[in-house]
């Protein structure tokens, strides 16, 4: 997407402003699916809570995607935008029986992550086919925050506490259709993902019913020139040929599946922001934009880096800017940036904008929420329309009491 066409969308729509390019997200489904042709049964499940625009849920629905649900109301979103139940899958982790069995009501594949409510949902359904999520113990992930496969992770159930599983399993006669599990997000080391899978392969050889396998997701994305990623199509051709020989060995006919979120929307979001305030500190020079923490919490939450750059002056004289916020709290999205000089007015640019960025954002200090805008073949749609104090006010009940 070109600076101009950007700096027009922010004229048509104000800022800030997220905008997302279809067509870089049917590239990326295109090129995983691609990686993987070798396995004659493949599925792609889209991570929702990534961005779960009704507009995007629906371009990967066209894709042929199903998708990962992490609540029952992402499962309703998933319905309302046309998914099949059996394309959905619900794999929470530590909701309660009755939300689950909520999710089993609209029919969706249930994955359970707890030996818990494995024992009550199997006593209480032992016909409702069950996925059960599997922890690897690899440690792998971008970082100690979404690295969930380790020892002391609270996600999954431990892969040491197998015989307990099995137990379960025959006590109460429930059907597992599938084993799942999902080690962590950034990982860019093909050998953690294989030997995950080794893992599981082993302990799927004792489900009798089983129909698929789930390899998670969290492959790696660049977030700046020359950055690392995920070697998808290397991947691919090693764990293609380890599935298909898994597959002959066990003579089962399995589904490969996997459930990525950032590596199909992350690039293909560009969250656009305006300069407020330009001012030099006797050490630094902030650059404030007309967002914050409110609608991109990534580099204050993670440490997350978001390329910076300013589309009003891209061929301007770089200078080095922190960029920060206008939330009243220390919000800075990229510190000691060399960024072509900026002027207060100039359209900040913040790339890999499409993965947990909108759908994290809140209403801290009593902001709005940005608007979305979907651009397919050079057309701009707008997706969601900006918050008003409508939205803000909206379920507050205010109550007098007299003092
Ligand atoms: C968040 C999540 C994903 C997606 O992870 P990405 O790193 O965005 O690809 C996949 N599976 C589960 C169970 C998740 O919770």
């Amino acid at each position: 997407m070109k600076n101009k066409f950007l700096i027009s969308l922010t004229e048509k729509y104000e800022s800030p402003l997220y905008v997302y390019d279809a067509e870089k997200i049917i590239s990326q489904y295109q090129r995983l699916t691609n990686a993987f042709s070798g396995v004659k049964k493949l599925k792609i499940n889209y991570a929702m809570k990534a961005l779960s625009n009704i507009s995007i849920l629906k371009i990967l629905k066209s894709l042929n995607a199903g998708l990962d649900t992490v609540s029952v109301q992402e499962v309703q979103l998933g319905l309302k935008a046309g998914f099949k139940p059996q394309d959905i899958i619900f794999t929470p982790n530590g909701v309660s029986l009755e939300e689950i069995e909520q999710a089993m009501g609209l029919g969706v594949q249930i994955n359970i992550d707890n030996l818990s409510i494995l024992e009550q949902f199997g006593q209480k359904y032992p016909k409702v086919p069950v996925c059960i999520r599997m922890n690897p113990h690899i440690m792998a992930g971008g970082n100690s925050k979404i690295s969930v496969g380790h020892i002391d992770s609270k996600f999954g159930i431990s892969i040491h506490q197998t015989p307990h599983i099995h137990r379960v399993v025959k006590n109460t006669g429930m059907l597992i259709t599938g084993i799942h599990m999902h080690t962590g997000s950034d990982i860019y080391d093909i050998d953690a993902f294989l030997r995950a899978t080794d893992i599981l392969f082993d302990a799927g050889r004792d489900f009798d019913n089983l129909e698929y396998i789930d390899f998670g997701s969290g492959f790696k994305v660049p977030y700046k020139e020359g950055d690392n990623q995920t070697d998808i199509e290397e991947l691919g051709s090693k764990l293609s040929k380890k599935f298909n020989e898994y597959c002959t060995s066990t003579k089962r006919d399995l589904t490969l599946m996997f459930e990525p979120g950032k590596f199909l929307v992350s690039e293909a979001g560009k969250f656009l922001t305006s300069v407020n305030v330009v001012k030099q500190t006797t050490s630094t020079v902030f650059a404030s934009v007309d967002s914050g923490l409110n609608h991109l919490i990534r580099p204050m939450f993670y440490d997350a880096y978001h390329h910076i750059v300013n589309l009003s002056n891209p061929n301007g004289k770089k200078r080095f800017y922190t960029v920060v916020g206008y939330i009243c709290e220390t919000d800075t999205f990229g510190s000691n940036r060399k960024i072509s000089e900026i002027k207060e007015g100039d359209i900040l640019c913040f790339n890999n904008a499409g993965a947990y960025a909108f759908s994290m954002a809140s209403n801290y200090n009593s902001r709005y929420r940005p608007a979305e805008v979907l651009i397919y073949k050079g057309k701009d749609y707008l997706i969601r329309e900006r918050e008003t104090f409508e939205d803000i006010l909206n379920k507050q009940i205010a109550v007098n009491i007299t003092l």
